[in-house]
């Protein structure tokens, strides 16, 4: 496929139902990440962007039809942007590999299906969430007669932060929650992949989601993301990217004393033990780190084996890993597809030769396209707990390994990195599973399985891997400002 055919590239931002075009400064080149073409040319929204597209967010949740439309009717909307994600779905996957690179299967399945699964599910608590009557009375001296209450009013305009690594899917699991509770939203998608988020945006308003509610603006994160942060019409931020740049988001939340949730970084441990089976431990562990070239916050990154299986296990997924086939993401023989960026890619490099001094290299296959952000998929053995490479988190196709002897062992290992986002345990023994979980410090454990998400479970991360959780009730809850409200009543 060619950049000619690909439709759906639009070089503007959605601002209160209306494409706009101007940039602050130089516009922003998008890349195809297999072949290293300029797609797109976005515009820099800067501060004169920002206030724009908030003042549209703050108008249109306090004086538009949405300010006062029934639940149901969000529900409706909701429902419908749904049915219109899956109707394009050709032309959003086609849009979403050309400027991801990842594998067209992915963007069909994780992007625009789950997408459209998660518009769905966000849709139905829209009627659902309620305030609770509350039983109230004063103890001494006894004195009863009031009716409380509590109402759950939006938090009000909602600035969404996303990565680059699932753009679409990223941004739905920001707006759908906020738009079912009644929020507004001013979505900054990475300046690497703002494509499918702006097709998102204008699929909104072609559903009936009022101009103003989502809006998709482009820029860098430290002008235009950080713009839209200090806002002071912004009410809550909601953040998914790496946890250094969640550090200043937390801190500027602090300082305005906005609601904020962050979902960040992790290196989320593989626990293999030599009661699993061992063929299904191989693939679901070489599945762990390489889907999506390794770009995923709960990759499973280090892998810790028992002793017994361990040369099985490690070579097992090196052999898997050297079969691979890499190129374009729209080609269906491609296992590997390239990297997000020439940036991403020389990072990752990096990582790899820092691995040469700190682990034994398992992988030996060198081929790969001579175009386009491409990296092997590597694995390293025998790397110490200390070690770069089992500490910081590379965000590419990199897994290091190394074997442990005892139950104990393995807990202790994989709690001893500063992230905690996830977590996969691969055993038959049911007993270990119930021994392991709780002494497990992570937002997610998998048994048996690994990076399995459903709009029903709660994610986020324990220690620096964030604070709060997307998805399930909660999800919508985390939009929603409590109001309690008590009324004396005469006898
Ligand atoms: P990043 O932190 O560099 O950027 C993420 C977003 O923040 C981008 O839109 C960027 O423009 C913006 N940004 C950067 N600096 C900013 C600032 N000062 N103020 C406001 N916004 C700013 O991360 P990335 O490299 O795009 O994405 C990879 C990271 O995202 C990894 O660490 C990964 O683990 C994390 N991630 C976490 C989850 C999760 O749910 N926990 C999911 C996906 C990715």
């Amino acid at each position: 496929m060619t950049t000619q055919t690909i439709s759906g590239i639009r070089e503007h931002m959605i601002i209160g139902g209306q494409p706009v075009d101007q940039s602050q400064g130089e516009r922003i080149p998008v890349y195809n990440p297999a072949t290293g073409q300029v797609i797109a040319q976005q515009p820099e929204a800067g501060t004169q962007g920002v206030d724009l597209a908030v003042k549209a967010a703050h108008q249109a949740l306090t004086e538009s039809e949405w300010a006062t439309m029934l639940p149901a009717q969000r529900e409706r909307l909701l429902l419908k942007l749904a049915d219109l994600l899956e109707a394009n779905a050709d032309e959003m996957a086609q849009l979403e590999t050309a400027n991801n690179g990842k594998l067209l299967s992915i963007s069909y399945g994780l992007e625009v299906y789950s997408g459209a699964q998660w518009l769905r599910y966000m849709a139905g608590w829209a009627t659902k969430v309620s305030g609770d009557v509350l039983n109230v009375s004063i103890p001494f001296p006894p004195k009863t007669g009031y009716h409380a209450y509590t109402r759950l009013e939006p938090v009000g305009v909602v600035a969404a932060i996303v990565p680059w690594n699932f753009p679409l899917l990223m941004a739905i699991w920001k707006m759908a929650p906020a738009l079912a509770a009644g929020c507004t939203v001013v979505l900054k998608p990475a300046e690497e992949t703002p494509l499918t988020a702006i097709r998102l945006a204008e699929l909104a308003l072609e559903a009936g989601i009022p101009a103003g509610v989502f809006n998709v603006i482009t820029g860098r994160g430290e002008s235009t993301g950080a713009a839209l942060t200090a806002h002071p019409l912004v009410n809550k931020i909601s953040f998914t990217g790496s946890t250094e740049v969640g550090h200043i988001i937390a801190a500027q939340a602090a300082k305005d004393m906005k609601r904020v949730a962050l979902e960040l970084g992790g290196k989320s441990p593989v626990l293999i033990f030599d009661d699993c089976d061992v063929e299904q431990a191989i693939q679901g562990a070489a599945n762990a780190i390489f889907f999506n070239q390794g770009q995923v916050c709960t990759a499973g990154s280090r892998i810790y084996v028992q002793s017994g299986i361990y040369d099985e296990v490690v070579n097992g997924i090196a052999a898997l890993a050297d079969q691979m086939v890499l190129g374009d993401g729209f080609d269906e023989k491609t296992q590997i597809a390239p990297l997000i960026s020439a940036r991403q890619k020389e990072r990752v490099e990096k990582y790899i030769a820092i691995g040469q001094k700190e682990g034994r290299q398992l992988t030996t296959n060198t081929e790969r396209p001579e175009q386009g952000f491409f990296v092997r998929p590597t694995v390293f053995a025998d790397v110490d707990i200390g070690a770069r490479i089992a500490q910081e988190e590379i965000f590419g196709p990199v897994l290091v390994a190394n074997r442990f002897e005892q139950e104990t062992q393995a807990i202790e290992l994989a709690n001893q990195t500063p992230f905690g986002l996830g977590a996969s345990v691969w055993t038959n023994d049911v007993n270990r599973i119930h021994r392991l979980v709780p002494a497990i410090q992570a937002g997610t454990v998998w048994v048996n399985t690994h990076n399995m998400l459903d709009p029903h479970m709660p994610f986020g991360g324990f220690k620096q891997s964030g604070v709060g959780r997307e998805h399930g009730k909660a999800s919508v809850e985390a939009y929603l400002e409590p109001k309690s409200v008590c009324i004396a009543y005469s006898k």
